[in-house]
């Protein structure tokens, strides 16, 4: 569903998708959405002129439940809000003749989503949909990087063998799997072969909550130390199971906080599988 967001709009989800577990929330909500706007695209600060970007993730952080945030791994679903703002950034790049969605458009689609926490918070601070469609189209969409370019075009252009793709012998959905590799492909990460190992956490006397900050072991009054506490982890992908083993579950590759799978590092990270099944792109 994302072919034809720019590199930024993508990260913004991604990042919308880091702040909903990392407070715990069963979905990607609205509010995550701009938080991940904040991150990525902070030209939109122009747009809410009464508030600071500090005040804006303030405010939306008083509002929030501080669940027990959840493992990166976990894929979570877009709430309905959510939805609907992407379904108002495709309408608005649209109507606007924008070939691409950009962190403009998801900006614009929360502000129409009018009885969500976020589009309220973005009125109050000054946000006014009608002078920003005015300026939207009077200019071009998001500016587009070469390597933006022919990252969408590949995207594009090099349409995934039709079906699903197996991984472990297990059918996926190709188009997970895609926009999982566009994503991580975008960051320019080290992967390192490694045999998988427990790791060390620490664990909340009162809540249970854990973190692999094992510094706040020092805080014995609250946190009590788990050696090699953390026993499993999941490829970010597929989902296969890492843990201390000695066959294809003992071993992935990392970049020091997520895992990956062999067959999904080697096959879709390490290669670009989707441009490569087109000849004719390199
Ligand atoms: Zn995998």
């Amino acid at each position: 569903m994302f072919e034809r967001y720019t590199e930024k709009a993508r990260r913004v989800i991604f990042f919308a998708r880091y702040e909903a577990s990392h407070y715990g929330s069963s979905q990607i909500d609205t509010e995550h959405l701009f938080l991940g706007l904040l991150r990525e695209a902070s030209n939109i600060l122009a747009w809410t002129p009464g508030l600071t970007a500090d005040e804006l993730r303030k405010r939306i952080d008083d509002r929030s439940l501080h669940l027990t945030p959840i493992p990166p791994n976990v894929d979570l679903p877009l709430s309905p809000g959510a939805q609907q703002v992407l379904k108002y950034a495709a309408d608005n790049a649209n109507e606007l003749a924008h070939k691409y969605i950009g962190s403009e458009h998801i900006f614009l689609g929360i502000l129409q989503v009018r009885d969500c926490f976020a589009s309220q918070l973005l009125h109050e601070a000054g946000a006014d949909e009608t002078k920003i469609r005015e300026q939207l189209a009077t200019q071009v969409s998001e500016t587009i990087s070469p390597f933006e370019r022919q990252a969408n075009y590949r995207t594009i252009r090099g349409t995934a063998p039709a079906g699903p793709i197996e991984i472990h012998g297990i059918r996926r959905k190709t188009e997970h799997v895609r926009d999982m590799a566009s994503m991580l492909r975008m960051y320019d990460w080290y992967w390192r072969r490694e045999k998988w190992k427990p790791q060390d956490i620490v664990v909340s006397h009162k809540t249970g909550q854990v973190s692999f900050e094992v510094g706040l072991k020092d805080d014995a009054e609250n946190f009590v130390f788990v050696s090699n506490g953390w026993k499993r982890d999941h490829c970010l992908v597929c989902r296969w199971e890492l843990f201390e083993a000695d066959d294809e579950h003992g071993i992935g590759y990392t970049n020091g906080r997520i895992w990956l799978c062999l067959e999904c590092c080697e096959r879709f990270i390490l290669r670009d599988y989707f441009a490569s099944s087109h000849s004719d792109i390199t």
